[in-house]
């Protein structure tokens, strides 16, 4: 797909937050943002007035953002992470039987509703942060720590009626927007606060999109560094192990209450970590963040990890260190290096989508 229009990718960004009283903008670095400085207030740098910060009050990171312009949308490389590799062709039916989970928790005209919704729900494009902080995000949340994802670049179609201005999440319905909902338009521009929180991103009709191309992720082995940090991982590990045998042998309160449970279940005890193993744990995240995202802000390094975490809680038998440094390094390369997943991305055949669908 020729031509498209490409931004700077960055996992390093900022924030931006609206006061609530002079509806101006104030500055959030994310290192702030992540440590939530002043139990996460600053004041705004207009008024002076206090701004709790959070989702609620992100705004656009860049009030100049080129996707506000139709033209420039129309042109430029959209993105979507999922764990369906026929995406946007797949048809998407929310599993109803009568045992489901979700059929015991509702009545069945509730069932109904709720299918309809599920159904006819507008696609989702974004920028490329936005498109792998959401496949981070249901790795953590949804337990797709193990799925395979698939990243899709998207082409949209020429001409699309697009709603003017952008909606914010927090007040319009945009999200969880039905195909019907869209009314007239094609498309709509919605600021998004949860992935690349302060971008734009957009929910659309399936036929506004004209071609894909997809990959599967993570791309690649990785290289040099994931060796060189395997044998820092490793040393860490040892010296957990290490306390783990000098440690006396007796419980605390809390794992003896574990440990109780557990006889009771039949199941396994494992001993929680002391506060020092503890310490030596999240210096193997931090190790491995440093080794393999040193551009990433401080949000995206957590979310990245925790997603890892719960590969790592995926797999089954469990996977030893070196494998999981491995995937850690291979993963990571895509918010490193996404010139590297673009090259891909271009040697990939080119899906067009048949235009009469909804
Ligand atoms: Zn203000």
């Amino acid at each position: 797909m020729e031509g498209l229009l490409e931004r700077t990718v960055s996992f390093a960004y900022d924030y931006k937050v609206m006061c609530r009283s002079c509806t101006g903008t104030s500055p959030l670095a994310s290192s702030d943002y992540y440590q939530e400085i002043n139990e996460a207030h600053i004041d705004c740098a207009h008024c002076g007035g206090d701004i709790h910060f959070g989702p609620a009050v992100f705004t656009l990171r860049d009030a100049e953002d080129p996707a506000l312009d139709d033209r420039w949308l129309g042109s430029a490389a959209w993105y979507h992470t999922s764990t369906d590799g026929e995406w946007p062709n797949g048809t998407r039916t929310m599993p109803t039987e009568p045992d489901s989970p979700i059929a015991r928790l509702l009545s069945p005209a509730g069932l109904q509703r709720a299918r309809e919704r599920y159904e006819t729900q507008a696609l989702h494009l974004g920028t490329y942060e936005a498109a792998i902080e959401s496949m981070l995000r249901r790795m953590r949340n949804q337990a797709d720590g193990g799925s395979q994802f698939y990243l899709y670049r998207v082409r949209l179609r020429d001409g699309l009626n697009v709603e003017a201005g952008w909606r914010d999440e927090n007040h319009a319905e945009a999200a969880q927007i039905t195909h019907r909902a869209l009314g007239d338009v094609d498309a709509i521009r919605y600021l998004n606060v949860h992935e690349s929180p302060g971008s734009i991103s957009l929910a659309v009709r399936r036929g506004a999109i004209e071609a894909t191309q997809r990959v599967a992720l993570p791309l690649t082995a990785p290289g040099q560094s994931a060796l060189a940090v395997r044998a820092d991982v490793a040393s860490l590990r040892a010296r957990v192990e290490h306390m783990e045998i000098h440690r006396p042998a007796t419980l605390d309160q809390v794992d003896q209450l574990r440990a109780e449970t557990a006889r009771r279940r039949g199941t396994a005890f494992t001993r929680s970590p002391s506060p020092e193993q503890y310490a030596l744990l999240e210096k193997i995240d931090e190790v491995l963040e440093d080794a393999c995202l040193p551009d990433a802000s401080r949000p995206v390094k957590s979310a990245f990890t925790g997603a890892l975490k719960a590969w790592r809680r995926a797999q089954h038998p469990d996977v030893d260190d070196a494998a999981y440094v491995q995937r850690f390094a291979a993963l990571a390369a895509t918010l490193q290096d996404p010139d590297a997943t673009f090259r891909a991305l271009s040697s990939q055949p080119i899906q067009e989508l048949r235009p009469c669908q909804p």
